[in-house]
């Protein structure tokens, strides 16, 4: 089987850089194109990351003499590539409009950015929650005009940490009213250069411009459903967060209160529900689904970033220290890898999904 050419746009960032190195000996897909801001236009994709290179291993020699191209020259991407991965940093009004222009140049979009996740007919997806709001795709294209292109979104990278946990426990029969969660971001979610070291070293800021707002709302548009050809959010869950950018490299760690409704499960209840979970991901045997998408740790020190990140290729998430919380009813920690599952592994999940279900045919 050929593989799919696909694109990077924002080839040359963090989460772009993890694009290239996860997407090297892809069974599915190659990567054929790359695009980044005008100032590394023209350059070699080795001399662009130059002095930049933050991943754990080299350029991969497919990728290290491509061209870069300026994302903004959409008609540069015809013919080179069946969709793109979008992970570019820019004005929000010109995300959206670039991410348009590919989609209606008949190049799928799977994005990272924040630009189109709320937009009404664009779903918001995580393969183990919600891959059914892949219907909204044949509503955008109607929509549009367009014919093959089409736009897909991940959420913040801070969800991922708990959001598949608490839905594994809504899927089991549980309500879950409220919910309040504090959440210790690692530097990398903030692109590169990121956050001064001045600022970050031998300290805690207790604020990321917009996360709270995303980790509040964003929940409710992937436990929604879709009615009417329009998304229609969960309006059961009220979730209340409080971020926190916090000195560690890779790895989001969330702490999380939960009310449950009038059903309470006991924490054996909760541990099967977590140990038992799988989901379309592990149904289609995706390349880079992880075989359990739920770890609980026993240990009472843990999830811990550095030792837990990488668990299942950096795509699970690792829970734990469950507990009764005297406010609420349970407690527990959730972490996830979030420039790899919070990021560019939950886009190439997207995009697997996409393949599965014939999306990118
Ligand atoms: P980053 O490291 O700052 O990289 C930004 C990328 O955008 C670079 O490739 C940059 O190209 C390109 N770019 C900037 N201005 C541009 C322009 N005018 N035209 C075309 N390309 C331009 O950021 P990042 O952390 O990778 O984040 C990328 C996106 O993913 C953002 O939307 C972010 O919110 C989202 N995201 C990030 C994370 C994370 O953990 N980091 C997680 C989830 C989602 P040059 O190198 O040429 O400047």
């Amino acid at each position: 089987m050929s593989k799919i050419k696909v694109g990077v746009l924002g080839a040359t960032g963090m989460v772009g850089q993890n694009y290239v190195r996860l997407l090297e000996n892809h069974p599915w897909f190659e990567v054929s194109f790359v695009a980044a801001s005008p100032s590394s236009a023209g350059k070699k994709y080795s001399e662009a990351v130059s002095g930049r290179w933050h991943m754990p291993v080299p350029v991969p020699d497919a990728v290290k003499g491509l061209v870069v191209e300026d994302a903004s020259q959409v008609a540069k991407a015809v013919g080179k590539c069946a969709f793109v991965f979008s992970a570019l940093e820019m004005d929000k009004q010109a995300v959206q409009n670039l991410e348009c222009e590919y989609a209606a140049h008949d190049i799928a979009v799977v994005s990272n950015a924040s630009a189109h996740r709320w937009t009404e007919d664009v779903p918001m997806l995580i393969p183990e929650i919600n891959p059914d709001h892949l219907a909204a795709v044949e509503t955008q294209r109607r929509n549009r005009g367009w014919q093959k292109g089409f736009i897909v979104v991940k959420p913040n990278c801070s969800l991922q940490s708990y959001l598949t946990p608490v839905y594994a426990l809504m899927q089991a029969g549980y309500e879950v009213r409220r919910m309040i969660l504090a959440t210790m971001q690692a530097v990398s979610g903030a692109g590169y250069p990121g956050v001064a070291s001045m600022d970050i070293v031998d300290n805690v800021i207790p604020f990321i411009g917009g996360e709270e707002e995303k980790s509040e709302k964003e929940p409710l548009k992937i436990l929604g459903r879709i009615e009417g050809g329009k998304f229609v959010n969960d309006a059961s869950l009220v979730i209340s967060a409080h971020c926190n950018r916090v000195p560690v490299v890779d790895g989001h760690t969330a702490c999380v209160s939960i009310e449950f409704g009038p059903k309470k499960p006991s924490k054996d209840e909760v541990l099967a529900v977590w140990r038992k979970f799988r989901a379309v991901p592990q149904e289609l045997k995706l390349p880079l689904a992880p075989l359990q998408p739920i770890i609980y740790l026993d240990a009472a020190n843990r999830p811990q970033p550095r030792k837990d990140r990488d668990n299942d290729k950096a795509m699970a998430v690792t829970i734990g220290r469950l507990r009764e919380c005297p406010v609420f009813d349970l407690r527990f920690v959730g972490l996830s890898h979030n420039t790899v599952r919070g990021a560019a592994g939950g886009g190439i999940l997207n995009a697997e999904l996409l393949k599965a279900q014939g999306f990118l045919d």
